[in-house]
């Protein structure tokens, strides 16, 4: 099982990126997304696509960081930070892969020290700045090799018909 964990949302600021994180999450093969904020609006944006689009993605706001990390260690799962500041993906995935249950913790603006020292591990998608969804969406088809790209949701109301060319959608 892998779940995100977006901490430092700013409710004024990032509902569109948080819920961007929470979108890429659910379409590349994560379960679920646990908000270390309270913000409805994102948790009712991502459920409304889900409801649609299909699957089981789960997203919990109004999480405690610290709380929800120390529960998903006492269960046995590790905990991932990704960071530009981290070792290397490239080095690091194949051992992440093997492991059963990864929460992926990723941030907004700065992210408290302390999460370097809670992670098992701090990964780095290159060492350059950019963002949140795009570290976690090529973490995510790394961990999962790819895998996650055809997935189909069988219990969708949409769903879409690849179309060379225009929209084509089939509702159930
Ligand atoms: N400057 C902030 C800091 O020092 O913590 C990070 C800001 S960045 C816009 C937001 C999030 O994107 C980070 O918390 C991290 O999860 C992710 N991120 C950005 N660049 C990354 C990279 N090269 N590797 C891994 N994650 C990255």
């Amino acid at each position: 099982e892998v779940a995100v964990l977006r901490i430092g949302h700013r409710p004024e600021r990032d509902q569109r990126v948080t819920t961007h994180v929470g979108l890429a999450a659910r379409a590349l093969g994560a379960r679920g997304m646990y908000l270390a904020a309270d913000d409805r609006g994102v948790v009712a944006s991502i459920q409304d696509v889900v409801s649609r689009w299909g699957g089981d993605f789960f997203v919990e706001d109004g999480v405690k960081w610290r709380q929800c990390i120390r529960d998903w260690k006492a269960a046995g799962g590790i905990v991932v930070h990704l960071t530009m500041y981290g070792l290397p993906m490239t080095d690091l995935v194949d051992e992440i892969r093997s492991l059963d249950r990864v929460l992926i913790v990723v941030g907004a603006e700065k992210v408290p020290g302390e999460v370097y020292g809670l992670a098992d591990y701090n990964v780095s998608v290159t060492t350059q700045p950019h963002s949140e969804i795009s570290s976690l969406a090529l973490f995510l088809d790394r961990l999962f090799e790819g895998s996650e790209l055809n997935r189909e949701y069988p219990d969708a109301k949409i769903r879409i018909e690849p179309a060379k060319v225009g929209k084509k959608t089939v509702e159930r």
